[in-house]
């Protein structure tokens, strides 16, 4: 491992919501609020990544999916970005861990990226079972415009991928069919950052997937795959991930 293929991991928080318990740890919590995070992380190395892109604010889609939302000044992505010191002209590539609408909703903020999702993810978040069309803001779920991650400059992938040196994307499907994770290589070894196959500490702590599945002994699967890959797991809608907001340096190269 070389300089060159290791990175540093910072965590932005973008908004909040409240939700219930089991959203997050299926079956666990119910009735029981909870306040998570929308994240996007930002790794820097030898160019910059971008993983998921939070929630767009346009028409509300947050009220839409009947989910609380809340954004301080501090959490609109753009500011949160150029307090993490990142240009968005800067990301040549942005990974999503999948297309639900709070994790793919700005891909337009970064214009020079390549946007990378698993074919299996694209071919089902346009034709989504009809549980699924509105989290995905999908053509038939009745909202108004073309989804966020219909963009042109999209690098649709199959399975197990390099981005870039000590940057790999994973599948661990069962949260959605294309789910997929992103290992980082960085100064204190691998992280694993993993979309909502694990939304919370609680999920591998409790061995428990998160509530929304398409498929759950897929995502069973998925989360001994991340722990089997990397100790050092960041889940999607943890506030346990920040120390400081709205920007959380995770790890150094
Ligand atoms: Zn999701």
């Amino acid at each position: 491992m070389t300089h060159d293929d290791t990175w540093s991991i910072k965590a932005l928080d973008t908004g909040t919501s409240v939700v219930e318990g089991s959203v997050l740890t299926y079956l666990r919590h119910c009735g029981e609020p909870v306040s998570i995070p929308r994240v996007i992380w930002v790794l820097e190395g030898s160019t910059t990544i971008v993983v998921d892109t939070s929630v767009n604010p346009l028409r509300k889609p947050n009220e839409f999916m009947g989910e609380s939302f809340e954004r301080s000044q501090d959490q609109i992505p753009e500011n949160a970005l150029k307090a993490a010191g990142v240009a968005p002209k800067d990301v040549e590539w942005v990974i999503l861990t999948h297309l639900h609408w709070d994790h793919a909703g700005n891909c337009d903020l970064f214009p020079e990226a390549r946007i990378v999702v698993q074919e299996a993810e694209l071919r089902y978040a346009i034709a989504p079972g009809r549980f699924f069309r509105r989290g995905y803001l999908s053509p038939e779920s009745g909202w108004p415009l073309p989804p966020s991650y219909v963009v042109p400059n999209l690098a649709t992938v199959r399975g197990v991928y390099e981005v870039a040196p000590g940057v790999t994307v994973v599948p661990v499907p069962g949260h959605t069919p294309g789910s997929q994770a992103v290992i980082v290589q960085t100064a204190s070894g691998p992280y694993c950052i993993t979309g909502d196959a694990m939304m919370t500490y609680d999920n591998i702590e409790s061995d428990v997937p998160p509530g929304y599945h398409t498929d759950v002994d897929a995502a069973m699967d998925s989360l001994d795959l991340m722990r089997a890959r990397s100790s050092l797991l960041l889940p999607s809608h943890d506030y346990a991930v920040f120390r400081d907001r709205p920007v959380t340096l995770i790890a150094s190269r």
